[in-house]
């Protein structure tokens, strides 16, 4: 495919902004669901809300419905057919192994122009943030590489899996970006950028040389709280992996405390059907039903984001 070139380090396929442009055309083209769920994503609806220093867009996107509404129990396996097996997946779904055992695939339900889903070859409980996140950030340009927990937002708990978007369209990326320089390395609370935010996050800069080691892999270990209050819960976090301008890695690990804020349970006009994953942790709000997106407001956000995250 065009837009590849070798990298003469490591004799990779080193994949481009254009090999990512061509691999989502070529599966557009020849699959209608796909093509269908990416050309209305031009004329979804959004609106901004501030709340404290975040920048959050409500997002209305009827497409999403199947993945927030997965009938899912607290990380429990779900009963249906794995739609992430390659046995079970639509004939028309192309794959590219972006690494040893992980298949790259076009996202048909997109929350963004740019949206893969990255499966794991094996059928392996999505039970931690894998190691290989790093590598995969380390391999798409401009893109941030994404894991939600399997009781953080993951619709699909019972197979391994990452996701991945272009890295600008996160809020919250651009926030720690712009607060945590790359020339800053080491970890840090969200607490110690002295802003108004709604939870409790940590960024995380690597340095690269041997230094870099020992913040990856406690990056990688961030979890939501235990019961001593310790941040090690693998299931209940939304961690991103990137590589930003400069060519640093970074990550972003926002530990959860609920897979679901109460809302989602509630009856009548205190429903609003929100299933927050990573990419609502980061600013962009999917609210399938419009009867959602147009009343939606700040104080409902807050309510939503201090019963799923830690708020300090
Ligand atoms: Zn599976």
């Amino acid at each position: 495919m065009n837009g590849k070139r070798m990298n003469e380090d490591t004799g990779k396929m080193e994949i481009t902004t254009e090999w990512i442009n061509s691999f989502i055309e070529e599966q557009l083209r020849i699959w209608e669901l796909a093509k269908k769920n990416y050309s209305d994503l031009a004329s979804v609806k959004r609106r901004k809300i501030i709340v404290g220093e975040l920048e959050i867009f409500i997002q209305c996107n009827p497409a999403r419905i199947i993945s927030t509404s997965a009938n899912i129990t607290d990380g429990k396996a779900p009963q249906r057919p794995c739609f992430l097996c390659e046995k079970n997946r639509p004939a028309e779904q192309n794959k590219y192994e972006i690494l040893p055992g992980w298949d790259l695939l076009v996202n048909p339900y997109p929350i963004l122009p740019v949206h893969f889903t990255i499966v794991n070859r094996q059928h392996l409980p999505q039970a931690a943030v894998p190691d290989d996140i790093v590598s995969i950030a380390e391999r798409l340009p401009g893109m941030v590489v994404f894991f939600n927990g399997a009781r953080a937002g993951a619709s699909a708990p019972d197979h391994l899996h990452l996701q991945a978007v272009l890295k600008n369209e996160l809020p919250l990326i651009n926030l720690a970006e712009k607060f945590h320089p790359s020339n800053e390395p080491g970890i840090k609370s969200s607490s110690d950028f002295g802003l108004n935010l709604p939870y409790l996050f940590f960024s995380g800069v690597i340095p690269p040389s041997p230094a870099g080691y020992p913040l990856l892999m406690a990056g990688l270990k961030i979890g939501g709280p235990d019961t001593d209050g310790k941040f090690i819960d693998s299931e209940l976090v939304n961690s991103f992996f990137w590589k930003d301008d400069h060519g640093v890695m970074r990550f972003i690990s926002i530990p959860r405390i609920g897979h679901r804020p109460s809302c989602y349970f509630a009856e009548g006009d205190e429903r609003y059907l929100i299933s927050p994953g990573c990419i609502d942790m980061a600013g962009i709000i999917i609210t399938p039903r419009e009867e959602d997106f147009n009343i939606l407001d700040q104080t409902d956000l807050l309510k939503i984001y201090s019963e799923v995250a830690v708020t300090s």
